[in-house]
């Protein structure tokens, strides 16, 4: 069955602002709103979400710092990976299914002034499902109610359109021939690069984190800067804890994960698009991405790993989990099953208890905001993510409750994937 795509610009549920993209920004630093010596808005984080909330206060033309310790997308974000997934089923959360259109339509304008549209790949998404499958049905639901392109296939067509997959017990499937994933660490880059094109002074530092309680005027940082503004965000990923240890130490929980890298035989395209997609098979907490640019066959286990430190966790993978990987691919990926492990990642989620996001001002300063809880599936929402906080901070007005602070339980039960 297929849907067309409706008219969702509107209705998206981001921000009312929207991050208009100005092509201007790229040949000119446009002037800032004040000419004093302290910023609108200092964000701290040049993640995804700080990149593009900078950007997004920058658009609606706020004065902004962006500062971030190791440079935007490095290699211990959570954005630092070379890939993510962006898909638009989210079962009935249909939050996250608007503001995932909406942050397509937004990559897409960034990238192509940039002359970067391979930042983003469209080689569709593949979502398999076996039987009843309640989260799949309830996408099913939602992506037809939202007028996502999608097609529900039955196991004949899969096997079909993909006979390099040995589908083993999964009946049925959702494809989003729209979807696909972006080029992760190189994309946080490009946003930056055009916030700073368009005025936002980026600043490679390490923030001190604030003491005390009230307004907060000014930040310091390790170097010994001090950076004034009248908003602060902190948009510090897997870091919030250690940010804010006491407010947020048991309330986001950052937690290894490994991404292996397998590389299909001389010559093999199954494994790459156009005969691959995107794929996830919820069922077993496991997804992947094709083959690109010669870097492998990308597996990534969903399920919550250990507890994680940013700063100093190894980035090693573990022989166990790669086990359990190659056993999966052996199976699903026939055509893998003796592939060589071309290249790994060790990344970290950093959870909620449920997966929502926190968006949310800090309970005790009034002009300090918290954002971040990506949980695994925040990347695509960068820019539908900014352009709310952007909306939030310029016009006030109270957070969905979703994504306050007070929804943040100190035990994880996952509900949002
Ligand atoms: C393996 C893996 C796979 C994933 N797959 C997907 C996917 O397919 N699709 C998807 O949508 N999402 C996915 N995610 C989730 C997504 O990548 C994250 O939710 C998102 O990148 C979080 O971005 P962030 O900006 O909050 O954090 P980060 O990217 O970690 O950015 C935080 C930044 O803050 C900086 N910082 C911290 N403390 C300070 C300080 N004191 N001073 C200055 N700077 C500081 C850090 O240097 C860092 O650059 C995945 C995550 C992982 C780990």
């Amino acid at each position: 069955m297929k849907t067309t795509r409706r008219d969702f610009v509107k209705s998206a549920g981001a921000g009312t602002l929207g991050a208009t993209l100005i092509p201007a920004a790229l040949k000119a630093r446009a002037p800032a709103v004040s000419d004093g010596s302290g910023y609108d808005v200092a964000v701290v984080g040049a993640g995804v979400f700080g990149a593009w909330i900078a950007y997004s206060l920058r658009q609606a033309g706020r004065k902004v710092a962006l500062l971030d310790a190791y440079g935007p997308g490095n290699a211990r974000a959570s954005s630092g990976g070379q890939t993510r997934v962006i898909r638009m089923g989210y079962g009935d959360q249909e939050i996250y299914t608007r503001w995932s259109m909406r942050s397509l339509e937004l990559w897409k304008s960034l990238f192509s002034p940039l002359g970067r549209p391979s930042l983003f790949q469209e080689v569709g998404v593949l979502w398999m499902a076996r039987g009843e499958d309640p989260l799949t049905t309830k996408t099913l639901a939602t992506l037809e109610r939202l007028g996502v392109l999608h097609e529900r296939l039955d196991r004949a067509e899969l096997e079909h359109r993909w006979p390099q997959i040995d589908f083993g017990p999964i009946t049925w499937a959702i494809y989003e021939p729209e979807s696909g994933f972006l080029m992760a660490f190189h994309a946080v880059q490009a946003t930056v690069q055009l916030a700073e094109a368009a005025g936002v002074d980026y600043l490679q530092e390490a923030v001190v984190p604030p003491e005390g309680k009230g307004r907060l005027s000014s930040v310091t940082t390790r170097s010994g800067k001090k950076v004034e503004a009248g908003t602060f965000v902190f948009a510090c990923g897997p870091w919030l804890p250690k940010v804010f240890p006491e407010l947020l130490g048991e309330r986001i929980f950052p937690t290894r994960q490994e991404v292996f890298y397998f590389g299909p035989s001389p010559g093999d395209a199954r494994f790459r698009s156009p005969a691959m997609p995107v794929w996830v098979d919820f069922a077993e907490s496991i997804y992947g991405i094709p083959d690109f640019k010669g870097r492998g066959f990308k597996v990534a286990p969903d399920r919550h790993g250990p507890a994680f430190d940013p700063d100093a966790g190894s980035r090693i993978i573990t022989p166990e989990t790669l086990a359990t990987v190659r056993e999966f691919v052996g199976r699903r990926f026939p055509g893998l099953k003796d592939a060589p492990l071309v290249g790994s990642e060790v990344c970290q989620y950093e959870n909620t208890s449920n997966g929502d996001f926190l968006i949310d001002r800090h309970p005790e300063r009034d002009n300090v905001w918290l954002v971040g809880g990506g949980s695994g599936h925040g990347y695509k929402h960068g820019p539908a993510l900014g352009d709310y906080v952007t909306a939030r901070i310029l016009q006030g007005g109270a957070v969905e409750a979703r994504f306050s602070l007070a929804t943040k339980e100190k035990i994880q039960k996952r509900a949002v994937y």
